[in-house]
């Protein structure tokens, strides 16, 4: 018996389990039939990491997982859906009239990694959870006891999170739009219902100095090096100032030329991260004062420090599905509730905004 072969759940097949409760089982039965092909989705991610914007294998991978599922064609698959890594596919279930007005729930696949260390932080796993799911939630509609309610299941592929904002792209061109409800999971090292630093400003600061000589005419130079680390070192002076819940961390990137040229342009790409906007704004003013400071020290001239909100703390998950995971078993929640962990909060700024 295949996949989507299966018999409906009946009542009395778990000896009185509840509608709900044999939902949960069907939809944890359908990940587990599904576990090869998935476990195969995530290593084929892992061992040819791609950067941001650049997925194109992952994107093949994933497009063509859903274009194989069985039974085959059950999921609408639009391949490059507004970027040309990005993805969605589609299910619902059947005999369902848009008159219903059926709820629309996304699952999101993260499958970028970063430049030497690959899939750091395992985005290959956000794929296969967020896939794993959505699967998942078929299978247990598709056993549902009765007519089905009208619910249409849609898989986002979003690509270039560690680096731009794929999802922000994906949101502005309106792919986020009817979602009702949006899911994602991040691994991570603990088991947890939350992420507590959500809130992050990213922020490059170029600083332009004067070339000259250093050995013949230093005098005439203005060092942008030296503004960039005057900077490294005002933040990690403020740094014992922060809560223990803050974050900030940096590059200096365009370290000069060579030693004998006082070096005219240097670069700074920091991020900054707290449990709250509120906090997030204190932390950034002081980060803002710690890059101007820098530049009169030195001479030099920065433009203007803009700080590009990359997520906020607006909502970090949905209180109720947080109970529900923290109050789920612990050999459940790996394949039942994963999915209900982590909403990113631009998201969540989209909707407050529309
Ligand atoms: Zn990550």
């Amino acid at each position: 018996m295949g996949p989507g072969e299966e018999l409906p759940v009946e009542r009395g097949a778990c000896g009185g389990a509840s509608e709900l409760e044999l939902l949960k089982l069907r939809a944890a039965e359908r990940i587990d039939e599904a576990a090869g092909r998935l476990g195969a989705l995530s290593q084929a991610i892992w061992s040819q990491p791609e950067l941001a914007y650049e997925e194109q294998h992952a994107h093949g991978v994933l497009t063509r997982f859903f274009q194989c599922e069985p039974p085959a064609a059950s999921w609408v698959v639009q391949p490059h859906y507004h970027l040309a890594t990005a993805f969605r596919a589609e299910w619902e279930t059947p005999g369902v009239h848009v008159s219903q007005n059926p709820l629309h729930l996304g699952f999101l696949c993260e499958y970028d990694a970063l430049p030497s260390i690959g899939h750091a932080c395992g985005h290959n796993l956000i794929a296969e959870v967020g896939a794993a799911a959505a699967l998942g939630l078929k299978g247990a509609l598709e056993g549902f006891h009765g007519p089905p309610p009208p619910v249409k299941v849609i898989v986002l592929g979003t690509p270039a999170e560690e680096d731009g904002g794929g999802k922000i792209d994906l949101i502005e061109a309106g792919a986020f739009k009817n979602l009702d409800v949006v899911f994602m999971a991040h691994p991570s090292q603990e088991n947890a219902a939350y992420l507590p630093d959500v809130a992050e400003h990213d922020v490059t600061v170029k600083y332009h100095g004067k070339a000259s000589h250093a050995a013949a005419y230093p005098w005439e130079g203005v060092n942008a090096v030296d503004a960039a680390v005057l900077a490294y070192n005002n933040l990690s002076v403020l740094r014992q100032q922060m809560k223990p819940t803050w974050r900030a961390h940096g590059i200096i990137k365009n370290g000069g030329v060579k030693p004998n040229i006082i070096p005219c342009y240097s670069e700074l790409i920091y991020y900054f991260r707290a449990p709250s906007m509120k906090e997030l704004t204190v932390l950034t003013e002081k980060a803002e004062d710690c890059f101007r400071a820098a530049a009169l020290a030195t001479g030099c001239t920065t433009g203007d420090v803009r700080f590009i909100q990359r997520s906020s703390s607006v909502s970090n998950s949905n209180g109720d599905s947080q109970t529900r995971y923290v109050k789920c078993p612990k050999s459940k929640r790996l394949s039942i509730y994963p999915l209900f962990i982590y909403n990113y909060g631009y998201l969540n700024i989209y909707k407050l905004n529309t």
